[in-house]
Parts: C-alpha cells; sequence; structure tokens
C-alpha cells in the first residue's frame, strides 16, 4: 500500500511546484484532477511509438494504434462494470455524453407535452442540454426539488413521472454541494414507471467505485480529466438495447459501412458514435489513468476521500463566520462555503496568495446558488493527493482571511 507522501510524489506538478518554493496545495479536483506522471509518459509513449490513425491502417502501427484504442474500451468497461465494451463510446467529455443522448435518444421520442426531469442541483451540463432540447419541442423541463439539507427529496420523483416522462437526468454526486445522490434508489422508482435514467458521473468516476450494472442505469455520463486522465476525453456508457436503436450523433469517416450520394448505412456500436479521428493519444493516456487507479484501489481512493472529507468538515465548521453549503447525509469530497460577507473571489484570490487553488463562484450550478439564495461559494475538493496537513494550513488561512476581511 503506497502511502499519500508517495502517491504525491507521482504528480509532477504538485512534487515541481512545492519544490521549487512556490507553494501549491491544489483543492480543485472537482474541476480538474493532477495527473500522475504515468498518464503523461503514456502520451508521450504514444506520440513515440504508437501513433496512427486507429481502425484505418493495415500496417501494422496502425494496428497497434487499434489495439490500444479498443484496449482501452475494454478496461474502461472493465472499470465501471458494463457488461460489453461495445456499450463504451468515447467522447470529449461529460457534456458530450450527455448531448449525446440528448440528440440521439431523447430528441426523436420527445413531442410536445411531454416531460424530462432534473434534479435541482445539475450542472449546467446536465440542465441547459435538457431545457433547450424541451424549449425547441415544446416539452416540460421538470424539476426534482431539494431541500435546505441539498439533498434530492426522493419521494417527490414518483408523482413527477407519467407515461410522457421520456428521461430522468440526474447527477451522482453534486460537483456544487458533494451531496452523493441516492441513485439506486431512484432509477429503481424511474424504471417502475418506465422511465430510463441517466446518470452524470462526472463527479464519482474518479473518487469511488462505479458500477453501472448494479445501479442499472440507462446511460452513464463522466470525463477522463476528473480521474486522472488527459483533457479531452469522457465516457458515455448506454445500455446495448437503447445505443442499437438510437441514431448517430456526429456524421463523418469511420462511423461508416457504406456511403453512396442517395444514402449511407452506418457502422455497429460502438463505432456507429464515434466519427471522425478520435482522440487517440487521450484515450491511451485515460487507460494508463484507469491502471492507476485500479493499482491504488477505488476502495483506497474513496476512503481517502472519506477521511479528508470527514476531517476537513469537522475543522472548517468550528470556525466561526463559516457555513458550510450543502449539509446532506452522504457527500463526497466536496465542500463549498461561505465566510461572512466576504465575497467568495476575494476569498480564492487571498488563499491564492498562501498558494492555495480553490475555487470560486457558482460552480456552473446557478440554479443552486438562487435556492440557497447566494452570489457563490468557495468550494474545496479532495483529490488522492492532499493530506490532514493541507486541511489544517487552509483552516488557518481562512481564519485569517476572516481576520482580514473584518
Ligand atoms: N457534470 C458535473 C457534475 C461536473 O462537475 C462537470 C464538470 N465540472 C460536468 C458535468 C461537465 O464535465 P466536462 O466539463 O468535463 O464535460
Amino acid at each position: 500500500m503506497k502511502t499519500i507522501e508517495e502517491i504525491r510524489s507521482e504528480f509532477p506538478l504538485i512534487e515541481r511546484m512545492n519544490r521549487d518554493g512556490k507553494k501549491l496545495v491544489y483543492l480543485d479536483s472537482a474541476a480538474t484532477t493532477q495527473k500522475p506522471q504515468q498518464v503523461i509518459d503514456q502520451l508521450v509513449s504514444c506520440y513515440t511509438t504508437t501513433n496512427a490513425n486507429p481502425h484505418r491502417g493495415a500496417y501494422d502501427l496502425a494496428e497497434k494504434a487499434t489495439r490500444v484504442f479498443e484496449n482501452t474500451r475494454t478496461r474502461v468497461q472493465q472499470f465501471i462494470q458494463a457488461k460489453k465494451p461495445e456499450e463504451i463510446i468515447f467522447v470529449s467529455g461529460a457534456t458530450e455524453a450527455i448531448n449525446l443522448v440528448a440528440d440521439s435518444y431523447v430528441e426523436p421520442i420527445l413531442n410536445a407535452g411531454d416531460g424530462i426531469v432534473v434534479s435541482a442541483m445539475e450542472h449546467h451540463s446536465n440542465l441547459v442540454p435538457w431545457q433547450q432540447l424541451c424549449m425547441r419541442k415544446n416539452a416540460r423541463l421538470i424539476v426534482l426539488p431539494m431541500n435546505q439539507e441539498g439533498e434530492i427529496i426522493l419521494e417527490k420523483l414518483a408523482g413527477l413521472l407519467s407515461e410522457k416522462t421520456k428521461l430522468v437526468a440526474v447527477s451522482h454526486i453534486s460537483n456544487a454541494l458533494g451531496t452523493i445522490n441516492p441513485v439506486k434508489e431512484l432509477i429503481s422508482v424511474a424504471h417502475d414507471n418506465g422511465v430510463p435514467v441517466l446518470v452524470d458521473g462526472a463527479q464519482n468516476a474518479g473518487h469511488h467505485p462505479t458500477n453501472v450494472t448494479a445501479l442499472d442505469c440507462d446511460f452513464y455520463a463522466f470525463s477522463g480529466h476528473k480521474m486522472y486522465g488527459p483533457t479531452g476525453t469522457g465516457i458515455l456508457y448506454g445500455k446495448e438495447k437503447w445505443l442499437e436503436q438510437m441514431k448517430p450523433y456526429r456524421y463523418g469517416g469511420e462511423m461508416v459501412k457504406a456511403v453512396r450520394f442517395e444514402e449511407s448505412s452506418f457502422k455497429e456500436l460502438p463505432h456507429k458514435f464515434e466519427a471522425g479521428t478520435p482522440n487517440m493519444a487521450g484515450v491511451a493516456g485515460l487507460q494508463a489513468a484507469v491502471d492507476y487507479m485500479d493499482d491504488l484501489g477505488m476502495e483506497f481512493i474513496s476512503k481517502h476521500s472519506d477521511a479528508l472529507l470527514q476531517y476537513a468538515t469537522g475543522k472548517l465548521q468550528e470556525i466561526e463566520g463559516i457555513t458550510i453549503v450543502g449539509r446532506a447525509a452522504r457527500k463526497s469530497g466536496i465542500i463549498s462555503l461561505t465566510a461572512k460577507d466576504i465575497h467568495p473571489h476575494d476569498l480564492s484570490t487571498y488563499l491564492n496568495e498562501y498558494g492555495i487553488a480553490v475555487r470560486a463562484g457558482h460552480h456552473c450550478s446557478l440554479p443552486v446558488m438562487e435556492f440557497f439564495n447566494i452570489p457563490g461559494t468557495t468550494r474545496i475538493s479532495f483529490g488522492i493527493y492532499n493530506t490532514t496537513e493541507e486541511i489544517d494550513y487552509v483552516t488557518q488561512c481562512i481564519k485569517n482571511a476572516l481576520n482580514y476581511f473584518a
């Protein structure tokens, strides 16, 4: 078992910044995680040993590229416990995964008067695509409410569903509040009413084990860059029965079987959703990220995140003037807070002076801020490289900030 110090030494950005005397306390992993050396090496290695356009050439190098690409698909399938590699579609991020489902699954079946249910705590990526689709189709965007703790009111779900509901779209973990939603129970209620569910797993996949088969979700969207992998990589998991019946999302090279001027036919899964040259190096890097997390063990990663959350919550709530926004009984390693009437941007700018990187603002969740009647929060979020010493340090700096701005 590696120590956190050993893990930290595997993240060159964190290691280098601190070695050079420029302190970096990186507490913004919910925005994007830092990358371990083996992911960076894999990107370089891809360009120095494997670079070719996958699925296209008959020569050795192209076959090697194809192998790496398809092996990653299988690794991701295993990582989230999907039944088949064909159910894994490579996209650019959670945002694209959600838009793909909006365009290819929901759009063709959504009629005027139909409904799509989202929760009150969605990231804009899992809200705006549905809102815009509803506007185009004269359909209704229905909001599953939350309580003052920042927890979904699950008992209200069944009453919002009808034969006109085409999808429930909900985050596994809220990026603004850290709430872990009861997605398994929610999926079961939706399915009892004949409604499929898309889970936005962007904040879960890098921090806790993911089992799409046990969840029984219909779609699961997540981003590689939030799980120690490269930017520009993302995954849509979809149940084969839905993906089979969906129309392609983008049209172009490699997703077609035959093309004539009059018509075209399209490839089987998963290729019909992957038009154009894919992000080959990114996907190779993603494989290294999955290997990295698997080597550490998702249970270990999850426990570390939980321990930091508990420790930091205890420390922060002792500070007079600090209010933690989002007090759900089940939370992941994200803490949103307000500090008296200090604007979150002022607090984060102050903390930056001490080498602390935190996010300030609405976190792409404006309706959540409106619900709590605040302009924004300062958000602290953890990764596998964070330590309790860093939490002690940030706690002290926040106390100092309260004095400074008093
Ligand atoms: N959903 C949630 C819950 C997120 O936190 C994010 C990223 N902040 C996204 C979706 C969008 O992910 P990406 O920007 O990688 O597409």
